[in-house]
C-alpha cells in the first residue's frame, strides 16, 4: 500500500479526533442562514445601520449606540468567520466550505471599511468631550477600548489632512508589494548538488530543510545560491528597502512622531527605550554565543564554521513515539505548577472539549496553529505524528490556546485579544515548562543532550539572530532620517560588520552572507522583529519566577493570562513580575543560554549522565 492511501479521507476520521466545529453550527446550511443575516452578501452597502449620517458623536448617547452596534456585528462575524475557516482548513479542496471561507473574509473587508470612519471621527472630536467620553458612566465597558484609541489624538490630523494620507495609501505600498512579487514569484533558484551529485530544487520552501541537511556541500550550494542569486537585483532590492523606509519616515514627519521607530512602537504602548535596551544588553552577552559556536565547530569537527553549519542538529534526534494522549499526559504533567485549575481547564480542552483536530488527513491543512474567538473554544489545528517535535508545538499552540480562553473568560470582547508583543510569551512558557520535563524523564545521555541542543538552537534564531535583524533595521531607519542614502555598498557593509559583531571570530563569513539582509520580508514591516527576541526573554523569565516558586509568581502569571488588552503589555508584563524596560529579562535569558550552553559541552564531552 502507498503511503498516501493510508491516509485518511476526512469524512473516514473518527469523530474524537475533529474539532468541535458542530457546537458553532449544526452544518453548512446554518452557517448560510446566519450569515445571510449578519453577512448580507449581495447588499451594498451591507451594514446600512452603521452609516455616519444615523449618529451625532457629540452625544454621548449616540457614541455608545455606534460602539454597541458595532461590537454586536464583529463579534458575530468573528463566529462566522471562525467556523468558515476551520471548516476550510479541514480539507482545503472541499467547495462548499472554501466558498463559506471567501464569503466570510468578504464580510469582514466590508465591515472593516463601512466602520472605518468611526475611529477617524472620535478623533476629531475636541479633546474636552474625549474626556468626557473616558468618564462617562454609561461608557464604562468601553472605557479601556476608547483610551486606547484617545492615545493617537495627537498623531492624528485634521479630517482634510487625513484624507490625503489615506488617499496616498495605496502608492505607497508600491515596495512591500513589489519586494513580496520578485521574491514569491519571479526569482528562480539554480538547482543544488548534494555530495554524491544529485541535484535538488531550491525554493524558499526547501532551503530550510536543506539548512538543516547532514549534506554539508548541499547546504553550502543552497546557501550560495540562495543568495548569490539575490546578489543579482542588488540594485532593486536596495531601492526597495529604500523605498520602505522612506515610507516609515514620511508617516512618522507627517504623524509628528520624533521617529520611525516612535511611530511603530507608540499605538502598541512600547517605549523605544525597550529597543534600545534590547540591543545593548544583547551585545554585552555576545560571548557565549561566540563560545557556543565553537563548541558547534569542534563538535562537527570542522576546520572553519560557516552561516550555513548554524542549523544542522549536532545531536540526532533520539526515536520517541508518543501516542496523542500520552503526550498530552506529559504537557498536563509539566503544567502542574500553574495549579489544579489550569491542568483541568487544558485536560478537557485537550482530551474531552475536542479543542484539537489531531490528526493528518487528505487535503488537511499543514502545520499548526491556534485559533478561534470570543464565542468558540480556542481551537488548534495539528498534524499530530508522535515525534519530540510534535510534542513541542502541541504543548506551544495549547499555550495560546490557555492564554486566549483565560483572557476571553475574564475580559469583555473589546478587551480580550492581547497584543502582538505579547502573543508568544504563553506558548514559549509552556515550551519552557515541557523542556524541564522532559529533561527529568530523560533516559539516556543523547536524549538530554538533543533537548538541550534544541534550545539552544531555538534561543539562537528567534533570541541572537532577531536581534541582529532588529539592529540592522535600526540602522538604515537612522540612516535615511539623517539623509544617509542607502547604497548596495553601505547595506553590505553594514551587514557583514554586524554578523563579525555578533557570530564573532569563530565564523567564516561567505562574500555572499552580505546580501542575506536583503532576501528577509520582516524587514518589510518596521520594526516587528524584535518582538521575537522580547517575547523568549519575557517568557523565559517568567517561566523562571514560576518554577524557583518567586512569591505570587504563579498567582500573577495567571492574571497576565487573563488580562487580554486591559492593561498594555509593558503594563501587563510588569504587573506579572516583568519589567521589559529594564535589562533583567535580558540578561536573564542570556544568563540561561550561558548555562544551558555549558551543560550542552558537558554532555557532548563526556562528562554529565
Ligand atoms: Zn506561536
Amino acid at each position: 500500500m502507498s503511503q498516501d492511501s493510508l491516509i485518511k479521507k476526512r469524512s473516514e476520521v473518527a469523530v474524537k479526533d475533529c474539532w468541535n466545529v458542530e457546537v458553532l453550527y449544526s452544518d453548512l446550511a446554518a452557517w448560510e442562514q446566519d450569515f445571510a443575516l449578519w453577512g448580507r452578501p449581495g447588499q451594498e452597502p451591507r451594514y446600512p445601520e452603521l452609516d455616519p449620517s444615523h449618529f451625532n458623536l457629540h452625544s454621548i448617547a449616540d457614541v455608545k449606540k455606534i460602539l454597541d452596534l458595532q461590537t454586536q456585528i464583529e463579534r458575530r462575524l468573528d463566529l462566522l468567520g471562525t467556523y468558515a475557516h476551520l471548516r476550510h482548513d479541514e480539507d482545503v479542496a472541499a467547495d462548499p466550505a472554501k466558498k463559506a471561507y471567501m464569503l466570510a473574509s468578504g464580510a469582514g473587508h466590508a465591515f472593516r471599511e463601512e466602520t472605518s470612519w468611526i475611529e477617524p471621527a472620535l478623533l476629531q472630536l475636541p479633546q474636552e468631550f474625549l474626556e468626557k467620553l473616558l468618564e462617562a458612566k454609561e461608557l464604562e465597558e468601553y472605557h479601556i477600548s476608547l483610551k486606547r484609541i484617545v492615545r493617537l489624538k495627537p498623531h492624528t490630523l485634521p479630517a482634510s489632512e487625513e484624507q490625503i494620507l489615506a488617499l496616498a495609501g495605496r502608492a505607497l505600498q508600491t515596495s512591500p508589494r513589489a519586494f513580496r512579487s520578485l521574491n514569491d514569484a519571479d526569482m528562480r533558484f539554480p538547482s543544488c548538488k548534494d555530495s554524491k551529485g544529485n541535484l535538488h530544487e531550491l525554493t524558499h520552501g526547501t532551503y530550510g530543510l536543506y539548512l538543516k541537511n547532514t549534506d554539508r556541500e548541499l547546504r553550502k550550494e543552497a546557501f550560495i545560491h540562495l543568495h548569490e542569486t539575490f546578489g543579482l537585483y542588488e540594485n532593486t532590492l536596495c531601492e526597495l528597502i529604500e523605498g520602505n523606509v522612506q515610507r516609515a519616515f514620511f508617516y512618522a514627519k507627517a504623524r509628528k512622531y520624533s521617529s520611525s521607530l516612535e511611530a511603530a512602537l507608540y499605538p502598541s504602548e512600547i517605549n523605544t527605550s525597550v529597543y534600545s535596551s534590547l540591543i545593548q544588553t544583547a551585545r554585552e552577552g555576545l560571548s557565549s554565543l561566540h563560545e557556543y559556536l565553537e563548541l558547534r565547530k569542534k563538535k562537527l569537527n570542522y576546520s572553519d564554521l560557516h552561516l550555513y553549519d548554524l542549523f544542522v542538529p549536532l545531536v540526532e534526534e533520539v526515536e520517541i513515539k508518543m501516542s496523542y494522549e500520552e503526550a498530552v499526559q506529559v504537557i498536563l504533567e509539566s503544567v502542574e505548577i500553574l495549579g489544579s485549575e489550569y491542568v483541568s481547564i487544558l485536560r478537557k480542552g485537550l482530551l474531552e472539549d475536542r479543542w484539537v483536530d489531531r490528526y493528518e488527513n487528505k487535503k488537511k491543512r499543514s502545520g499548526a496553529y491556534s485559533s478561534g474567538c470570543y464565542d468558540s473554544m480556542p481551537y488548534i489545528l495539528m498534524n499530530y505524528q508522535g515525534t519530540l517535535q510534535d510534542v513541542m508545538t502541541l504543548t506551544h499552540e495549547a499555550g495560546h490556546s490557555m492564554h486566549s480562553y483565560l483572557s476571553r473568560k475574564h475580559q469583555p470582547y473589546q478587551d480580550s485579544s492581547y497584543s502582538i508583543f505579547v502573543a508568544e510569551v504563553a506558548s514559549t512558557f509552556h515550551e519552557e515548562l515541557l523542556f524541564q520535563t522532559l529533561m527529568k524523564k530523560a533516559k539516556s545521555k543523547e536524549e538530554k543532550a538533543y533537548l538541550i541542543n534544541q534550545k539552544i538552537d531555538a534561543i539562537r534564531s528567534t533570541f541572537f539572530r532577531q536581534v541582529l535583524f532588529a539592529e540592522f533595521e535600526l540602522t538604515i531607519h537612522e540612516w535615511v532620517q539623517k539623509g544617509v542614502p542607502l547604497t548596495p555598498a553601505l547595506l553590505k557593509e553594514k551587514y557583514l560588520e554586524l554578523n563579525k559583531v555578533y557570530y564573532g571570530d569563530v565564523l567564516d563569513l561567505d562574500p555572499c552572507a552580505a546580501f542575506e539582509w536583503s532576501r528577509i520580508p520582516h524587514f518589510y514591516s518596521n520594526f516587528y522583529v524584535y518582538q521575537y527576541a522580547t517575547g523568549i526573554s519575557a517568557a523565559t523569565a517568567l517561566s523562571s519566577l514560576v518554577l524557583q516558586g518567586a512569591k505570587e509568581a504563579k498567582e500573577k502569571y495567571l492574571e497576565f493570562l487573563s488580562s487580554g488588552s486591559s492593561l498594555g503589555p509593558l503594563a501587563v508584563l510588569k504587573r506579572a513580575g516583568i519589567d521589559m524596560t529594564t535589562s533583567f529579562p535580558v540578561q536573564s535569558l542570556l544568563e540561561y543560554f550561558q548555562k544551558l550552553k555549558n551543560e550542552l559541552k558537558e554532555y557532548l564531552e563526556g562528562g554529565a549522565e
